[in-house]
């Protein structure tokens, strides 16, 4: 197939491709680096089955050639206020990438007859009042709140996504992500894993937000990757939850990335925590499960264990 991927050079627009060039696939690669990096993209340059496109998706979209599937993974995701690419800092943008990225997206799967994929999030249950998160529960998001920008582009864009399936017949289908951690991500985006490893890593002690119960569950990157592959080569057109469902608090988080690291410096709570961020967070992936045959294989620890090179490259240590 030729795909065109867009947020090719984020962190999990970067890692799916690789992933479908070994399948055999050409990739096109479509990125404006607003928060992606060229760095992720880098060992592609010389592979001719990989072209690149430095373009906002939120401006029309042309590429050359037939298209068969288009993944639609461009916008900034970081829920973090300090982190200058985190979609607090960039709401606009954050706006457009899930509303007329995801329209021009469309617009293209619609014209070229292709498979449309949508990344979504798991952030469209917004603070959730059902646990675990199963894909019929509709969510509880303010349409004001600190978080909107993010959560309501994404609901936009999975209902925008909806429409052209039932109104256009386009092949549609629409991934939930969950926290999911791993070599690329930005080290500076303030999110938890880059925050704690990197801390873990430089010896010092780690900073878990608030009073550290809250809970999330976290997916090692290639695990995540195969749910969204398998998704692309399904015939499912409604939501599929692909994440880890091994849920946590962030203080057991803390600890784990302490003990694998062999950090002894501890813990710290910090007042940092929006007012937002959501209590807790686990997935149900029943439906992954049944429609896809997918579920995780990595653990926590031999996630982190994986992720520690790139983070000991970046920060340039032994
Ligand atoms: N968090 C933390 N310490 C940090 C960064 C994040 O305790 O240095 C917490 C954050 O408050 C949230 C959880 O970790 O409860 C996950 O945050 P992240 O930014 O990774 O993404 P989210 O799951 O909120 O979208």
């Amino acid at each position: 197939m030729r795909i065109v991927i867009t947020g090719a050079a984020g962190f999990l627009g970067s890692h799916i491709s690789d992933h479908l060039l070994a399948d055999g696939h050409q990739v096109i690669g479509i990125d404006n680096f607003v928060t992606g990096s060229p760095d992720n993209i880098a060992h592609l340059a010389e592979n001719e089955n990989f072209s690149f496109y430095k373009r906002d998706v939120s401006n029309y979209i042309f590429v050359p050639g037939k298209v068969d599937a288009i993944l639609h993974f461009a916008s900034p995701a970081s829920p973090n206020p300090q982190s200058k690419s985190g979609y607090f800092n960039l709401p606009i943008q954050t706006m457009k990438a899930g509303a007329l990225g995801t329209h021009n997206c469309l617009g293209l799967a619609r014209v070229q007859n292709a498979r449309f994929l949508l990344a979504s999030t798991s952030e469209i249950y917004g603070d959730p009042e059902v646990h675990p998160q199963t894909e019929s529960y509709a969510g509880n998001v303010d349409p004001i709140g600190t978080r909107a920008v993010y959560d309501e582009a994404k609901r936009f864009a999975e209902s925008l996504t909806m429409a052209y399936h039932r109104f256009h017949n386009v092949n549609t289908s629409i991934v939930r992500i969950f926290n999911t951690y791993g070599p690329r991500m930005d080290m500076e985006d303030g999110r938890a894993l880059p925050n704690l490893l990197k801390q873990a890593l430089l010896k010092q002690p780690l900073t878990v937000y608030g009073d550290g119960t809250q809970t999330r569950s976290f997916c090692y990157v290639d695990d995540l990757v195969n749910g969204i592959v398998k998704l692309l080569y399904s015939e499912e057109h409604y939501p599929v939850n692909i994440g880890n469902p091994v849920e946590m608090s962030m203080l057991q988080f803390a600890e784990t990335i302490n003990q694998v690291t062999d950090n002894t410096a501890g813990i710290v709570l910090e007042n940092l925590r929006s007012a937002r961020d959501p209590q807790r967070r686990q997935p149900d992936i029943t439906r992954a499960r049944e429609t896809l045959n997918w579920e995780p294989r990595v653990d926590l620890k031999e996630g982190v264990r994986r992720t520690i090179p790139f983070f000991k490259q970046k920060l340039e240590i032994a």
